[in-house]
């Protein structure tokens, strides 16, 4: 997580004794809010003015002791520690409410930028995993308008949290064969393979009926083959091994690997030939 402390943002010092009012029990979950006001995306070396502001806001013009917010989450997923873990927050509209969740604030507004950003989503998720384990707090996710008569967080981080707040996922690849039958990976095949292809294939010039099918029966044959030859080529290896100590000449033993070859040559042409196609 990419959390700002209250120093590394420049927080002011919170009033007492209400800023430091402690939780009195273990909270339910995590509230989420929004601006509710204009918003617009800025570079992120002026994030912390922003925070800043909102802190002068709630502690000068409306009077609080301090930040509302229990945190407070920027568009490029950094969290600023507002009340922070322990301080009971006074966002969520009253004491019994605040007691109840940790107030967490998205920087997006209720108009210009509406949506929060993955960055956003990604930091609000780091946000409520650690207020559970460090609170801690209970697995409840909802809205500030949970309870209480408001519009925040708006819609889009509303329909986000009440589907269990997920991390964003990463843009998936396109799988370019999704869709395709085998059937149209044969074909896209033969279409960009026409040039090196052809050849290879039996009777790929003459007959006008052939099919990409073909070329894979084809290798189908080759395979076939070429096990028929390697056996013939084994056998007579092993009779010219039998032969080697019997003291018949040299002329009877290459006769007799020259016939096992030439037997295999006309296995496969009659192999090819039942095998292809009309
Ligand atoms: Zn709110
Ligand atoms: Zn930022």
């Amino acid at each position: 997580m990419k959390l700002v402390s209250r120093s590394a943002w420049g927080a002011r010092a919170y009033r007492l004794p209400n800023g430091a009012t402690p939780y009195s029990r273990t909270r339910r979950g995590v509230k989420l809010h929004y601006l509710g006001t204009a918003y617009t995306d800025r570079a992120h070396d002026t994030c912390d003015d922003y925070v800043r502001q909102i802190q002068a806001q709630h502690m000068d013009g409306n009077g609080w002791s301090d930040i509302g917010y229990s945190f407070v989450v920027c568009t490029h997923g950094y969290v600023y520690e507002g009340r922070g873990l322990y301080r009971r927050n006074s966002a969520n509209g009253n004491t019994t409410l605040n007691e109840q969740d940790y107030a967490v604030l998205l920087m997006v507004g209720s108009s210009g930028l509406t949506k929060p950003t993955d960055a956003q989503l990604n930091g609000a998720r780091d946000a409520i995993e650690y207020c559970r384990e460090k609170g801690p707090a209970g697995t409840w996710l909802g809205g500030h308008r949970d309870g209480y008569a408001t519009s925040c967080p708006g819609d889009p981080i509303y329909a986000w949290v009440k589907a269990g707040a997920p991390r964003p996922s990463a843009p998936q690849e396109e799988d370019p064969l999704a869709g395709m039958t085998k059937q149209d990976i044969y074909d896209a095949v033969w279409k960009t393979d026409q040039v090196a292809a052809p050849d290879t294939a039996p009777d790929r010039k003459t007959n006008t009926n052939w099919q990409p099918q073909s070329y894979l029966k084809d290798i189908g044959n080759r395979v076939r083959s070429l096990t028929v030859t390697v056996a013939a080529q084994s056998a007579a290896i092993h009779a010219l091994a039998e032969k080697v100590g019997s003291g018949v000449d040299t002329n009877t033993v290459v006769a007799a690997v020259e016939k096992a070859i030439a037997d295999a040559v006309v296995k496969v042409d009659i192999d090819v030939t039942q095998n292809q196609e009309s």
